[in-house]
């Protein structure tokens, strides 16, 4: 009997690929291996071994493989049963979902270009003859795709070679763009605790009579210490070695007897207090309500809500829920959205837990991405704890005790593209069904989906109302701009009450965070003569200002222009701006407050190496007295010396034409009003809006979020959106505009026969071409009830007879499960 594997491929198909095997290679093979397979008429790829078997396919003679990539599973059967659900769920390949689970180097194909690792040096003795061949290959032509190694090499099975080129860090392959982060680390120590006592500390220093210079730095560490709080708390090296004088070596020595005890923290500069948050942190009664509740609703069911206000002190809860998941020999996952995982809570963490912590962020380079791979297979010590974003849940755990979704209202968590279109939320759920671990959920915000099911005990719910140190919530008062235009009390963008508030927190030494919810200056330029307003000619959208560059930019492909003087319809020079964008607010402020130090966190200040990091941290340091910034500013950052906060325009966030602009609003408002006042003077948030008696800007000045949940609610049943109806989008797109136009008239007529008025749509979306391709989308709502299974299944064979007809070749079609 011949012997079969099923492979997984990271492509959009359908189906599993078999391949045949030798006896032997059967034995071997386990699912969760690599193998390299031939596909196509030319193309190896890297896949995923799914089963071994012995049931030849029915079809097509199945080809041998190139080879065998590992010794042992590189993929867990659990994470397999994962990519199947998340595959089946959002109606993607599992191909699809294997390449946004593997680090890129895992999945070296035909087409995969490999380069030199820069900057190291090669000891040629150390290479084998394969090796050193493709070695010198790479030394001549600086880069190679795989396919025209295999010709170099003349042999097929090449993959090993680079595989072991690429371990041994003397190869990259497919070298990403971006640049590399990394938190900034810093060296601490402290004075060993067994020297805290006056006797041992005499002691001591008569020891170190017979070595002055340890004996100095000694003292210098008294010094410093001595000004902070407790005395005896950790000292930067930096500081210790250049106020001692002394060199690293002396300071190396004192840790090495063990008189000194190093910390490596991932600091950042800012007022932490490292004693205030050690291991030993006490939770306050509230906190210690919470995290009973928490433990209990674990006990009859595996997902909980933790409802807490800004600046209650989750974290900490969090710590404690890890600290127990790791002693019990689990690992845990963190998950947050991109701009919360920032140096500050990374600090805090590994301040708690040093060196079992994990960071999983997409500005790592792909060998990091590996590195973290490899070390959650193996279950490292160093593991135990990853903190990570998205796509951290498709990790290789084993033994996942707890899973946190910090901010878990965020909507960063979903992936808009490419497929698999997952919600990193929704995964961790089942991710911990798989791993029997439990979940939880945390917010301030909470969405309405998840407090829906905690309200429907789907989820247990437990809250925390009040802020750690009994804090204050701040002061929020709305400013109606309808009234300060006609009353001629606005200075450009600021009502007379938001310059009074500056004002007087500048004078206080006090700092502000303005909030403006798009980038760019005024970013739509128009002709007061004709109308006209640039275009970008390869999408439905009007260019944006920005006056920094001088230039016309395309949010959404990048094309960009030279300001234009003259209106380029109608030749008229009268060009006005129109709407308002941070890069306004902040050269409005700089004429209005030419002697503070004003910053500005957009997207396009933070671009560049660690720009965000250097903004947050000149914030924190108070190097800057005025923040002018984008939803950035609105995540877990926690500043001391704010005082006040100022929502430039509230109108904004409320008018987008979404059926979540109103929860979102609500959210951002909140978390950002969140920044104000953490510590013992009590914060104010002024909103300016046009419409001060919208019901939201009122919830948010009450901080009412059963209110808002409550009302918003009632409109999604109305409307039949989400909690009650799920969605899913089918999105076309094409460069023919007929052809979409058609193809989505003719797909949309068919769902209606199967679906009825559960259909919405075709619609054009509001930016209906984007680069050059047309877009067109239809909504299925699907209400409860109806099986969603079955559903998919339907709509999976509409599209294929539109895949079938001829007349919409070249129409794409994207499907998006749970769409907004
Ligand atoms: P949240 O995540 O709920 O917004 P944080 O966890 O950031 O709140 O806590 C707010 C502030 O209170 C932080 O500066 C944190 O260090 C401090 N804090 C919270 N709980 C404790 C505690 N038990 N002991 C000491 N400090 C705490
Ligand atoms: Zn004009
Ligand atoms: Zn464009």
């Amino acid at each position: 009997m011949p012997f079969f594997i099923n492979v997984i491929l990271p492509l959009p198909l359908e189906k599993h690929f078999t391949y045949s095997v030798s006896k032997d290679e059967a034995q071997f093979l386990k699912p969760g291996m690599r193998v390299a397979v031939p596909f196509g008429k030319s193309k190896i790829y890297t896949g995923i071994v799914s089963e071994v078997h012995q049931r030849p396919p029915e079809v097509y003679e199945a080809k041998p493989i190139e080879q065998i990539l590992d010794k042992t599973p590189l993929v867990t059967a659990s994470q397999l049963k994962m990519w199947s659900w998340v595959a089946s769920y959002y109606m993607c390949s599992e191909g699809e979902v294997l390449r946004a689970a593997l680090p890129g180097p895992f999945l070296l194909e035909s087409e995969t270009i490999v380069q030199l690792a820069k900057d190291v040096e090669i000891d040629d003795d150390a290479l084998s003859d394969d090796e050193f061949l493709l070695v010198e290959a790479l030394q001549t032509k600086s880069s190679l795709k795989i396919n025209e190694i295999i010709q170099l090499l003349d042999r097929k099975t090449v993959l090993p070679i680079i595989n072991s080129l690429v371990e041994k860090k003397l190869a990259v392959v497919n070298q990403e763009i971006y640049e590399q982060y990394k938190p900034k680390v810093e060296r601490f120590v402290k004075l060993h605790d067994r020297y805290l006592e006056d006797a041992s500390m005499h002691e001591l220093l008569d020891e170190l009579n017979r070595a002055p210079k340890q004996r100095e730095v000694i003292f210098t560490l008294f010094g410093i210490s001595a000004k902070s709080a407790k005395g005896k708390s950790s000292v930067k090296v930096s500081e210790l070695a250049k106020k001692s004088g002394a060199s690293a070596s002396v300071i190396k020595s004192l840790i090495d007897k063990g008189v000194l005890e190093e910390l490596k923290i991932g600091i950042s500069r800012f007022s932490f207090d490292l004693e205030n948050h050690g291991k030993n942190l006490q939770l306050n009664e509230y906190q210690e309500k919470a995290l009973q509740e928490i433990e209990s609703s674990f006990e009859s069911q595996d997902v909980c809500l933790l409802h807490g206000i800004t600046s209650s002190g989750k974290t900490e809860i969090y710590v404690k829920l890890i600290e127990k998941a790791i002693s019990q020999g689990k690992q845990v996952l963190y998950l947050l959205p991109e701009i919360a995982l920032t140096a500050q809570l990374i600090a805090r963490l590994q301040n708690y837990f040093g060196e079992q912590v994990l960071i999983f962020h997409s500005r790592y380079s792909v060998n990091e991405r590996v590195e973290v791979y490899q070390s959650v297979l193996q279950n490292k010590e160093t593991a135990r704890i990853v903190i990570g974003v998205r796509s951290s849940i498709f990790l290789p755990f084993h033994d996942l005790g707890l899973v946190i979704v910090d901010e878990e209202h965020e909507s960063t968590f979903k992936q808009y593209d490419p497929a698999p279109r997952y919600h990193a939320r929704d995964t961790a759920v089942v991710l911990g069904k798989l791993q029997d671990a439990k979940v939880l959920l945390g917010s301030a915000t909470p969405s309405l989906e998840s407090y829906y099911n905690a309200d429907h005990s789907k989820y247990g719910l437990v809250n925390l109302a009040r802020r750690y140190g009994d804090v204050l919530l701040p002061e929020i008062e709305i400013v109606d701009i309808k009234e300060k235009h006609r009353k001629k009390r606005m200075t450009g963008h600021f009502s007379d009450r938001l310059l009074e508030e500056i004002k007087e927190t500048l004078k206080n030494k006090e700092q502000v965070i303005l909030f403006q919810n798009r980038r760019g200056f005024s970013p739509i330029l128009e002709c007061n003569t004709c109308g006209h307003s640039p275009q970008c000619p390869n999408c439905d959208v009007s260019l944006t200002y920005h006056s920094h560059s001088n230039q016309l930019r395309c949010h959404y492909c990048g094309y960009h222009m030279a300001m234009q003087q003259k209106c380029m319809a109608c030749d008229s020079p009268e060009l006005s701006t129109k709407g308002l964008g941070t890069e306004q607010v902040e050269t409005e402020l700089k004429a209005l407050f030419p002697d503070h130090k004003i910053g500005r966190m957009d997207l396009d200040t933070t671009r560049g190496k660690q720009g965000y990091e250097k903004i947050i941290s000149a914030f924190e340091e108070e190097k800057i007295d005025i923040l002018v910034g984008t939803q950035m500013v609105t995540k877990g950052l926690d500043f001391r010396n704010v005082r006040l906060v100022g929502i430039m325009n509230a109108d904004t966030l409320l008018n987008f034409p979404d059926f979540r602009a109103h929860e979102r609003s609500f959210q951002l408002m909140l978390q950002v009003a969140g920044r104000a006042g953490r510590t013992q003077k009590r914060g104010l948030v002024l909103i300016q809006t046009f419409n001060p008696h919208h019901q939201i800007v009122q919830q948010v000045s009450t901080n009412s979020y059963h209110e808002m949940y409550k009302e918003q609610l009632e409109e999604r049943r109305n409307y039949k959106y989400p909690p009650f109806y799920r969605l899913i989008k089918i999105s076309l797109k094409g460069r023919d505009y007929s052809r979409v136009n058609e193809g989505a008239d003719w797909l949309a007529l068919s769902l209606k026969n199967t679906f009825r008025e559960h259909v919405l749509g075709p619609e054009f979306p509001p930016v209906a071409r984007i680069r050059n391709e047309y877009y067109k989308n239809i909504l299925v709502k699907i209400p409860q009830g109806q099986s969603l299974s079955k559903t998919k299944k339907l709509i999976g064979r509409i599209l294929q007879s539109f895949k079938a007809i001829g007349a919409y070749r070249g129409v794409k079609t994207v499907i998006n499960v749970d769409p907004y």
